[in-house]
């Protein structure tokens, strides 16, 4: 009967889906670290849906914040207000970053607010241009697709939108060579996500900041995937002591409940103005319910502790399989945003640790990376790691 389940939910994906994903398991059930698929298989999730479920899947508390608010109210237009959107606000200024926030429904679209926020900041100064970073991943619409670096992910796109100007990453002099008088900012992930699990120097961010503070214009990160926590303090920047103007946040925010924002630095609160941005579900009061428990739940249950905890114990166990599996070149990341470099492709490791029960994603082509909740244990980081060990084996 489950497989039934399984082959009747394949069939309808190719009859009525667009076939823009190649989907595997299905997945049915999940509590914490496990998820469940239909033949009542369990994994460990080590990709956290994509750094959506930092605090697992279902947390009690999010979950609860979401059924009392959706008995409630679950949305008013942002034509009156709601009482849990400038709590969220509140709640992510009150984590170190003195600004206003915008809400959105997704990644791309904070970023799309963030674009357009530093175009409408350079529209009176003649700066429309916006540096961005090889290797990059912004989202998929047209403007994010453009500031993206991944060029495999804009052919047949074309013509790119205007305004982007791409460079090395971690490249100060290259940087230094881009800025002009049409610079408005530069966007970054202090973190490289997509592009291969790729931390910036803490030297060359550094230095990127008094670039842009010497020449006037904006630094804007993107914190879509390194922020919420993943990195071991609550924003990617913190971690680096490199405070940006505006920063993107979306995937964790509400733990698996779609929700985006970007913040903007506090001098630069007026720049978008009433009417010149919105969105008809930005900050509805279910999705800002859902992101003022997920970041309530951070503080009661310490998870930015256990992130930095748990980030020492596995890159300690993950470095020992550098030397230990020739094909292994490098660990790299930061809290528990890691990845492991392979001198070959990273996805014919997946499989073989599926067949453990354990769920991992790629990054690049030859990064495996690995995003667990933040409050994963050490029994469930030896799991992993095992599994790890026994696909490299098979496979190196
Ligand atoms: C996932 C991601 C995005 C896009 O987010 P969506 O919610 O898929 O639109 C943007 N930037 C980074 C760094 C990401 O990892």
């Amino acid at each position: 009967m489950n497989e039934s389940h399984y082959e009747k939910t394949a069939e309808l994906y190719g009859k009525y889906v667009m076939p823009t994903y190649a989907p595997k398991l299905l997945l049915t059930s999940g509590m914490g670290a496990m998820v469940c698929d239909s033949e009542g298989n369990e994994y460990l999730d080590f990709g956290s849906g994509i750094s959506v479920c930092n605090l697992g899947h279902c947390h009690p508390k999010v979950t609860a914040a979401i059924c009392e608010q959706a008995g409630r109210l679950m949305h008013v237009s942002n034509l009156y207000m709601n009482e849990h959107q400038p709590r969220l606000a509140q709640k992510l200024v009150e984590q170190g970053f003195d600004g206003v926030a915008f809400f959105s429904n997704s990644g791309a679209e904070a970023n799309e607010g963030m674009i357009k926020f530093a175009r409408k900041w350079g529209s009176d100064k003649g700066r429309s241009e916006i540096i961005v970073m090889n290797d990059s991943f912004h989202g998929r619409t047209l403007a994010t697709l453009a500031a993206t670096g991944r060029s495999k992910y804009r052919q047949g796109f074309g013509p790119d939108m205007p305004g982007f100007k791409h460079v090395p990453f971690n490249d100060i002099e290259a940087l230094k060579a881009a800025v002009d008088d049409k610079t408005a900012a530069v966007m970054m992930e202090p973190v490289q996500g997509e592009g291969g699990v790729m931390p910036a120097g803490a030297d060359y961010l550094k230095a990127v900041r008094q670039l842009c503070d010497d020449n006037g214009i904006l630094l804007m990160f993107d914190e879509v995937q390194c922020g919420m926590g993943r990195t071991g303090t609550f924003y990617a920047w913190q971690g680096y002591d490199v405070q940006p103007d505006a920063l993107s946040l979306a995937k964790a925010l509400g733990n698996g409940y779609p929700i985006g924002s970007f913040l903007v630095k506090r001098e630069l609160a007026n720049v978008l103005t009433v009417g010149s941005h919105a969105s008809t579900f930005g900050g509805t009061p279910l999705a800002c319910a859902a992101a003022c428990s997920v970041i309530d739940t951070y503080v009661e249950e310490d998870v930015l502790e256990n992130c930095r905890v748990m980030s020492g114990y596995l890159f300690g166990k993950l470095n020992n399989l550098v030397d230990k599996y020739p094909c292994v070149k490098e660990v790299r990341g930061r809290g528990l945003m890691v990845g492991i470099v392979l001198d070959r492709e990273a996805a014919v490791l997946l499989p073989e640790m599926l067949k453990q029960g354990v769920i991992a994603l790629t990054a690049g082509e030859n990064v495996l990376r690995l995003l667990p909740p933040l409050n994963v244990t050490a029994v469930e980081i030896d799991t992993a790691v095992n599994a790890i060990e026994a696909a490299l084996k098979a496979v190196c």
